[in-house]
Formats: C-alpha cells, sequence, structure tokens
C-alpha cells in the first residue's frame, strides 16, 4: 500500500486504426461471408500516460506519441496506418504535464512498458533532464539489437540516443508500485501495478491487453503480438493478479474505457 500516492492519468488523444490490427475476433474485423464487402473497421485508438506522484518519488508510465508523428513515422509508414489525428493542441503529453503542474525535469522515472512508436514517442522530452528512463532488460535488448532505423512498431528514432536503466522481472520499483513482466507484445512489455489506500489495486495494462474486449474472456489476440504464447500467459498473470487484488484494470487502448476513467487535470485516484 502507497499511503500519500496519487495516481493521474493523462488522456492523450487518439490514433485511429483498422480495427484489424487490434481485435481478430471472427465477426467484428474479421467478416462473415455476409458481411465480406463491408469496408474494413476503422476505430479511435486512444493513448494515455499515467503519473504516479509517491513520497519516494514522481513517476511517469509512458509517453504516448509524438507531436511531430507524420515527418518521424514517415520511414516506417506507421503513419498511414495509424495516424494520430484525433488529437487537439491541449492533450498531447506535454500540454497535459503542464495543466497538472509538472515539467519533464520535476520527473524522478519514466518508465516505458515497451519501446513502441506510440509509447516512447515522447521519451525525447526528458533528454537532459534528472528524469531516469527505464524498461525492462529484455526491451532494451530487442529495441537496441535490431538492424536498421525501425522494425515492426519499434522506431530507433524515439529512442536511440537515450540512457536506459532496467529492471528485471516483476519488481516493486516504488512502495506500492510494481513492474510485471507481461511479454507477449513485445519480447520485454511491461505492466504496471499501483496499490493505493482509498481506490485500491489499479492494473495499467499497456498492450500487453489492448481492450476489454481483448482481455475476454475469451482472450482475444491481436494482430502485433510477437509471440503469441507468452500472450495468453500474461493475460491470465493479469486476470490472475486481478481476482486476487480485485483490481481495476486500465487497458492500453480501449476507446470506451477511457471515457469511464477519471481523468487528469480534474481526475485522479488516491
Ligand atoms: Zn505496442
Amino acid at each position: 500500500m502507497a499511503s500519500g500516492t496519487t495516481v493521474k492519468i493523462l488522456p492523450c488523444g487518439a490514433m485511429s486504426a483498422d480495427l484489424t490490427w487490434l481485435l481478430l475476433q471472427p465477426g467484428r474485423a474479421m467478416r462473415s461471408r455476409q458481411d465480406k464487402d463491408k469496408p474494413a473497421e476503422w476505430v479511435d485508438v486512444p493513448t494515455h500516460c499515467v503519473l504516479v506522484e509517491t513520497p519516494d518519488g514522481r513517476l511517469l508510465w509512458d509517453t504516448s506519441c509524438p507531436r511531430d508523428w507524420e515527418e518521424r513515422w514517415g520511414p516506417t509508414g506507421l503513419q498511414d496506418f495509424f495516424p494520430y489525428d484525433k488529437v487537439s493542441d491541449e492533450e498531447y503529453l506535454d500540454a497535459r504535464l503542464a495543466q497538472v503542474g509538472v515539467q519533464p525535469g520535476d520527473i524522478d522515472y519514466v518508465v516505458l512498458s515497451h519501446l513502441h512508436f506510440d509509447h516512447a514517442g515522447n521519451a525525447g522530452l526528458f533528454k537532459g533532464t534528472s528524469a531516469k528512463l527505464v524498461c525492462s532488460d529484455i526491451e532494451k535488448n530487442f529495441a537496441f539489437g535490431f538492424d536498421g532505423p525501425f522494425t515492426g512498431a519499434h522506431l530507433k528514432a524515439d529512442y536511440e540516443d537515450l540512457e536506459f536503466e532496467t529492471v528485471s522481472g516483476d519488481t516493486e520499483f516504488l512502495p506500492g508500485v510494481t513492474l510485471l513482466a507481461t511479454p507477449g507484445h513485445t519480447a520485454g512489455c511491461m505492466s504496471m501495478q499501483v496499490d493505493l489506500p482509498d481506490s485500491g489495486t489499479m492494473i495499467f495494462t499497456s498492450d500487453a491487453v489492448y481492450m476489454g474486449a481483448s482481455y475476454g474472456p475469451p482472450v482475444v489476440p491481436a494482430s502485433i503480438v510477437a509471440n503469441l504464447e507468452d500472450f495468453y500467459a500474461s493475460v491470465e498473470k493479469l486476470r490472475g493478479i486481478a481476482e486476487r487484488t480485485d483490481a481495476t484494470m486500465v487497458f492500453g487502448h480501449d476507446a470506451e474505457q477511457i471515457h469511464q476513467l477519471r481523468v487528469a487535470p480534474d481526475g485522479s485516484y488516491t
């Protein structure tokens, strides 16, 4: 339990994408013969970050997409599959931080669930500050280890000139804040568990679980999965923790849930 800890969810607008990327579900993006001529279903893919303020330090979970997404993603083609086109000026991460009275230099730890383009996109905001950038050891090895400027949704321009500290396995990173190894989506993808005195346990799944429809049961996989067996095991690991702790699950990209949460700048969880 982390007394004196506050969680602020920072909604950062949405990308748009073909639902097939997110939810390989028969009858939805995967059409029946009766619906085979329907156009692809494009949906909002909201993105958020989480500010966790504890007596032992201020942690930012993930950094969303950058303002210069269209240019930065250009070499990858991602800008045409996941345009970050449903975001207003006050929804970019830097604006959200300012709205809650925080400058990049006020952050002690920036923890990246994984280094995909829509999670590490603003990691560079913290370059030259005292913030420590943190990801899992497996994620770092992968993200720095491939040849060329990008592969899949990892884009080295987001993070290659930054220093990362790493964690391994499940780690109580700050009192009441535990980083959980939830591989599958990427090899080193993490989720974050925060145990709060009033709100109870919250689990921020990042892309280990995209949305409520992915969580099921039954679990529904997605198009971007590095290891399907690990993906399923991680979802069930999270489900087990959630059942033991009666946790509130906050999914990585759920277009309905983000509107049901108490979000910053007005809302928070304690
Ligand atoms: Zn991802």
